[in-house]
Formats: C-alpha cells, sequence, structure tokens
C-alpha cells in the first residue's frame, strides 16, 4: 500500500500514519488553521449542516481526532462518540472538550477497519478527513455500514480535486511546496506534512470514491463538491 509516495505493508503504513498523528496532536488545530487560512472551520460546519445531528441521536464520529466534528455535534443536542485509532489525538480532544464544558461525548480508541461496537448501534456516522489514512478503506467503510443502523446515514468529508480550471494547478503548488514548511516551522516535522499532501494528491476522485462507498452498501450516494471538488462531502443511507 501507499504510503505517500512510498509503497510499504498495511501494518507499517498503519504504524507510520500512527506516528504522524501523535507527532503533530499537539499542534494539529493550529496547523489546520494555518494551512486551510480558516477554511476548514467553514467546511466542518457545513459538513454538519448537511448530517444535520438531532438532539438524542447517537453519532460516531470516526477519526474524530481533536473534536471538531464531534463538538459541533454535541453542541445540538446529539450523543457522540468520538473514535480514534490515535491516544495521543483523543488525549488532546478531551482537554478540548473539558474546557468548553462540552459534556455528553464518549471517547474510545477504535480502528475504523473493525470496530467494537455492536451491529446497528448509531444513528449516523461521521467521518471528517479521516478515511483517506485508513489503510484498508473498502473494510472501515463495511464496519461503518454495519454499525448503522437501518434508516442510518453515512458522511464523509474529505478532500479531492477541483474541477475548477486553473485552481487545482495553484493548491497543488501550494500544498507540496508550502504545507511541508508550515509545517516545520510549526511542529518541527515537515515529513509528516509532506505525508498529508501526498495523501490528498492519490485519494481517489470524488465519483471513484462514491462508488466505493455503494459498493459497500451504501444507497442513494451523493457527492456535493465544494471549492469544484477540492472538498467533498460523501453521503449514503443504510437501508
Ligand atoms: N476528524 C478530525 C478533524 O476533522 O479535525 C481529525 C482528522 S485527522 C486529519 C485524521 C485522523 O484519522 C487522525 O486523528 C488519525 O489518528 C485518524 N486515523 C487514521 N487512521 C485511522 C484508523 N484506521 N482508524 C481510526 N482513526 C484513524
Amino acid at each position: 500500500v501507499n504510503f505517500g509516495d512510498q509503497l510499504v505493508s498495511p501494518d507499517e503504513k498503519t504504524r507510520r500514519v500512527g506516528h504522524v498523528f501523535s507527532s503533530v496532536a499537539r499542534r494539529y488545530d493550529l496547523m489546520n488553521d494555518l494551512m486551510s487560512g480558516g477554511l476548514h472551520r467553514r467546511w466542518k460546519d457545513r459538513f454538519v449542516a448537511r448530517v444535520k445531528p438531532r438532539a438524542g441521536e447517537h453519532i460516531l464520529d470516526m477519526a474524530g481526532g481533536t473534536g471538531d466534528v464531534a463538538f459541533r455535534m454535541a453542541e445540538r443536542g446529539a450523543h457522540v462518540t468520538v473514535a480514534d485509532i490515535n491516544s495521543d489525538m483523543l488525549a488532546v480532544g478531551m482537554e478540548r472538550a473539558e474546557q468548553r464544558g462540552l459534556k455528553g461525548l464518549a471517547w474510545k480508541q477504535e480502528n475504523a477497519e473493525g470496530l467494537t461496537f455492536e451491529d446497528s448501534s448509531f444513528d449516523a456516522y461521521t467521518i471528517a478527513f479521516g478515511i483517506r489514512n485508513v489503510t484498508d478503506i473498502p473494510a472501515a467503510l463495511k464496519e461503518a455500514h454495519r454499525v448503522l443502523r437501518r434508516g442510518g446515514r453515512f458522511f464523509c468529508l474529505e478532500f479531492s480535486t477541483s474541477d475548477w480550471p486553473g485552481f487545482a494547478d495553484i493548491y497543488d503548488r501550494y500544498s507540496s511546496k508550502l504545507i511541508p514548511r508550515i509545517g516545520k516551522v510549526v511542529t518541527r516535522d515537515e515529513e509528516s506534512y509532506r505525508y498529508l499532501v501526498e495523501s490528498i494528491r492519490r485519494f481517489p476522485k470524488s465519483e471513484k470514491f462514491r462508488r466505493m462507498i455503494a459498493d459497500s452498501g451504501f444507497e442513494r450516494t451523493s457527492a456535493e463538491p465544494i471549492l469544484g471538488g477540492l472538498v467533498c462531502i460523501h453521503s449514503g443511507w443504510r437501508i
């Protein structure tokens, strides 16, 4: 499998992705603001507006990291379980929740490829900027389907490729040159940001990814592009 532009074994990829997020966890939120000029906040707002969390619903925020998406959903009264493979990211998330006085969140270390939750446990499953880091994506999508109840909704926010003429090129140059440099200054870890940029470049285009979601058993799948598809909101239903 690919880890950035290198070929490694699946276990090695999972190990290296773990290293990336442990290394950046403390500076992760600051880096998101710097790299996206604050835009990631708007993308997450828009994503949660699509999810439409209702009070009392049970939502699994997979690869939830430091809690950005989970907090937005909990503020609307949903019971959110934040699950992530990386305990360092979860630790930062728990601290942030405490600072904000947010209650009603559950935190759990989980690998998206093999969840410990029972079948039909959740009303909705969300994964934001997480799926491209997962080693076995089809396995994670099958697990998402399994833990959703019938009528449950699946939502994924992820980078893709913009169709806007010129914009994709500008972004490509920005991301390959500037992001690792910002990463170097802020986290002293240029390599991790090289991986993150490369993983965005290698992630399947939105139509291909939509088909992967459909192949995992989801119905009425759709892809909503943002900035011409630079970022995309995927959704599907377990019927
Ligand atoms: N959802 C958060 C957000 O939007 O700010 C965090 C996104 S962060 C770019 C990606 C997260 O995916 C990291 O916290 C990482 O630990 C997690 N991750 C990577 N592989 C995973 C896996 N196999 N299972 C669960 N989480 C995983």
